[in-house]
């Protein structure tokens, strides 16, 4: 049943288990995670055909996240869409008629629509919520996690750099919205990054985590789900920090003028003092000895770059 194109996975397992829905192009110009997507349901289909001991517990549910912008290239229509999950004011528009919507509103009341039949019809006992994007900068791959420490477990498992805190600074995101309070289910976000928008390979490292996220819920065994692109991950995450906390991030959502110096990469360290973008107001210093995280390199955008700092302990 693909009666919506939007929905470009969906896989019922034989045995019971978890709701893990999967966004991607949350963002329309990261197309990683759709193409990601489509390949996995084409596993998925496979694998009960070559390998006869194939189980999957649970269902899978695969989301274009903004279809609109998505079918345009573009980031976004109107305004970045992961900003505006917000419980309050979904509550509100979403009794408005579709003609006075945004179409950034549209797309979050056709996303929820499915999402909210898929768990009628399905009852889950539990839900992941797993949302793929790119970045516009090169270097490195990192797992966002809520503070829910099952976030945080699941985040570790696959095998890229684990970032807490990004959450704090922003709203609306789809994390702060797919929670066990807002859907009445038990339910764990997280968001992988799988490197640069355009890379080939960002689409192979997004399959990887996807399969360890899968395996680490429990809807495959990993025996099962071929995994070739997971020692991708770990080579590609050797030198990075395993956790590390967000301590900064530079807002330019009322700035008129951004614009980072070239060539910074995610992780790339940083140092107190260093200019590393223009303003409005003119220079952009570095506020503290730490590591860059998503400096911008795309005209849309609400955030500059990210500062984290590597947790010990991990
Ligand atoms: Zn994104």
């Amino acid at each position: 049943m693909r009666e919506n194109e939007r929905i470009i996975l969906d896989y019922n397992g034989d045995h019971p288990g978890p709701l893990l829905i999967v966004f991607g192009a949350m963002h329309g110009n990261e197309p990683a995670g759709v193409k990601a997507l489509e390949l996995m349901a084409k596993m998925l289909e496979v694998e009960p055909i070559t390998n006869p001991d194939f189980t999957f517990c649970g269902n899978m549910l695969g989301l274009i996240g903004n279809f609109r912008a998505y079918n345009e290239g573009k980031r976004y229509i109107n305004r970045d869409l992961n900003r505006q999950w917000i419980k309050a004011d979904i509550d509100q528009f979403k009794y408005d008629s579709y003609e006075s919507l945004t179409p950034e509103q549209v797309e979050i009341i056709e996303n929820l629509e499915i999402i909210e039949d898929y768990i009628l019809r399905l009852k889950p006992e539990k839900i992941i919520v797993l949302d793929l994007h790119t970045t516009s900068s090169k270097g490195g791959i990192f797992t966002i996690c809520t503070d829910d420490p099952e976030s945080i477990k699941i985040a570790v498992e696959l095998h890229a750099p684990v970032i807490k805190g990004l959450l704090s600074g922003l709203q609306g995101t789809s994390l702060h919205y797919f929670t066990t309070e807002n859907l009445g289910i038990p339910t764990v976000g997280l968001t992988f990054e799988s490197g640069q928008h355009d890379e080939a390979l960002s689409v192979n490292r997004a399959i990887a985590a996807l399969t360890n996220c899968m395996r680490t819920i429990g809807c495959v065994k990993a025996e099962h789900i071929e995994n070739q692109h997971d020692s991708i991950l770990i080579e590609y995450s050797r030198d990075l920090p395993k956790v590390a906390e967000l301590i900064y991030r530079k807002d330019i959502k009322d700035s008129p003028y951004f614009e980072m110096l070239p060539d910074y990469q995610n992780f790339q360290k940083v140092y107190k003092g260093e200019i590393v973008a223009k303003d409005s107001d003119g220079d952009v210093e570095i506020i503290e000895d730490s590591h860059i995280l998503m400096p911008l390199y795309q005209k849309q955008g609400e955030d500059g770059f990210f500062l984290i700092k590597s947790l010990v302990g991990y």
